[in-house]
């Protein structure tokens, strides 16, 4: 089965009926560029920076150290676009393992864009390594928990300041295009507020499920309650691709949901062309698409949206 996975590698990405979907790749570091292209992604579209800066005893990396980190992921992509998320730390990725997070609720804390917002210097230090990086290929930056409008006047405001700062510098920097991830309900509530700000958008599943039904994601003792086809969160995500395609905007999902070949026919029903997945998934997802047509799909995932229990309809066969 993996050998005949792995034949999928080169093929084209478009269902029968002559969609093609964008099949990128989740990366943590920048040597997983390399498994992201062994599998045929046509680039990454989530780069966890937070890994370069977690487990460091509260020392940052420095603004060269990070452009180092994100050069050698765009180089390794070869050309191939890369999202590079700003650092999403807190609640399940904390800065330091060893040092538990004292607030009653992390996941509802200072954490990702929050915490990036709370020390300006040390958030451009990162925009101005990502900026720098774009120099060396094709980078579009993303911000993770985005709630507020405050929150996106504040981020884009910190993106112009950091490019000013590269100018006065005489720094070399390319052009990114700047996208926001939905994974907090009231983003995807008002996603047409965030289109208007931003070039593309990224729907994070894993926050947006455990935001959407108040269950921790890391939390074995409600587990079972995460549930990807509550009806709640697959009209959050069906109306978040349907109001970025009505906008002209790409949207993409980089979650769990993304890589789960189960899910792909659904998403693919919603609209949704384009997929970020850690790249052990990336060819079981991509038999999925071969094997769709989208026109067949309509329907059914109409019918999904408007049941129960969906999952009921998800595990039966599918047009
Ligand atoms: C998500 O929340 O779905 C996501 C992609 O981000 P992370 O898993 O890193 O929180
Ligand atoms: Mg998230």
């Amino acid at each position: 089965e993996r050998e005949r996975l792995q034949r999928l590698r080169h093929t084209p990405s478009v269902t029968l009926d002559g969609q093609h979907v964008e099949l990128l790749a989740n990366i943590e570091q920048p040597q997983d560029a390399a498994a992201a292209l062994a599998v045929g992604a046509v680039g990454v579209g989530l780069f966890r920076t937070e890994f370069l800066f977690m487990d460091r005893g509260g020392r940052l990396p420095g603004e060269e150290a990070q452009y180092q980190a994100y050069r050698e992921a765009v180089e390794g992509m070869q050309g191939l676009p890369v999202i590079i998320r700003t650092v999403d730390v807190g609640a399940d990725k904390p800065l330091d393992k060893g040092h538990r997070d004292s607030s009653l609720n992390p996941a509802l804390g200072l954490r990702a864009i929050r915490w990036s917002l709370s020390d300006p210097g040390m958030f451009r230090t990162q925009l101005r390594a990502i900026l720098r990086a774009a120099a060396h290929g094709q980078v579009r930056m993303m911000f993770p928990m985005l709630a507020h409008l405050a929150e996106i006047r504040q981020a884009l405001a910190q993106v112009q300041l950091a490019r000013a700062e590269l100018d006065a510098r005489g720094a070399c920097y390319g052009p990114v295009q700047l996208g926001a991830m939905i994974e907090v309900p009231a983003a995807a509530l008002m996603v047409r507020q965030f289109l208007a700000h931003f070039d593309f958008l990224s729907i994070g599943t894993n926050d947006l499920i455990q935001y959407a039904l108040a269950i921790d994601r890391a939390d074995e003792a409600v587990a079972s309650l995460y549930d990807p086809l509550h009806p709640a969160v697959l009209r959050l995500v069906a109306d978040v691709i349907a109001a970025g395609a009505q906008a002209g905007k790409p949207v993409c999902v980089c979650g769990e949901m993304a890589g789960d070949a189960e899910m792909t026919r659904l998403l693919l029903g919603l609209g949704l062309r384009s997929f970020s997945m850690h790249p052990a998934q990336l060819l079981s997802v991509k038999q999925e698409v071969l094997r769709a047509d989208t026109r067949k799909l309509a329907a059914w995932t109409q019918e999904v949206l408007a049941a129960d229990e969906p999952a009921l309809l998800i595990a039966a066969a599918s047009p």
